[in-house]
């Protein structure tokens, strides 16, 4: 196994609507146990291919309950409730957290590495999780779900930081924090 660099805001991968997976090959069973790797290595409690430069829809997640990693290809929210705020991070936008609100509870399906049609119920952390990844699949970062105000200034901070180091150092930010997705 082996872990991939983590893509860092302002890569354009990061920003398009990954495809479908067609079909689960070696190739992809492959992928997922280096992006476990990687999620681990970072470390981070999430990571969607995107992030890794693999425009496919499918994600890891391990958000440390002992189940160990788990792929979800293809996911879908088929329903979302209530409103739940918390303190996210992402790995490619590193170092900086905020605030954030999104449903309290979600419905997931999708497909496990088997080709197995999974139904996932998550509230809170786990659904936070969820939706985070998912978000990435469809190109959007956690900055398009500040209000105006702080996300100005989250991109203020950001293109600063860009001038003054560089995606390299700028990846080298990393906290050790179990919050980043
Ligand atoms: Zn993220």
């Amino acid at each position: 196994m082996s872990t991939y660099p983590i893509r860092i805001f302002g890569d354009p991968v990061l920003r398009q609507r990954a495809s479908e997976v067609e079909d689960v090959d070696s190739r992809l069973v492959r992928l997922v146990e280096d992006m476990v790797e990687t999620m681990y290595a970072a470390p981070g409690v999430g990571l969607a291919a995107p992030q890794v430069g693999v425009e496919r829809r499918l994600f890891v997640y391990d958000i440390g309950e002992g189940e160990g990693p788990k792929a979800l290809v293809n996911p879908v929210i088929t329903e979302s409730r209530g409103e739940w705020e918390f303190e996210e991070g992402c790995l490619s936008v590193p170092g900086l957290h905020w605030s954030i609100v999104r449903p309290r509870e979600v419905h997931l399906t999708g497909f496990d590495l088997d080709g197995n049609e999974v139904s996932i119920e998550a509230d809170e952390y786990l659904a936070r999780v969820l939706q985070h990844e998912l978000d990435h699949l469809d190109g959007v970062l956690l900055l398009e779900h500040l209000d105006p105000d702080t996300r100005k200034e989250a991109m203020r901070t950001l293109r600063q930081r860009a001038l003054e180091d560089g995606p390299a150092a700028s990846a080298g930010r990393r906290e050790r924090s179990s919050r980043s997705l």
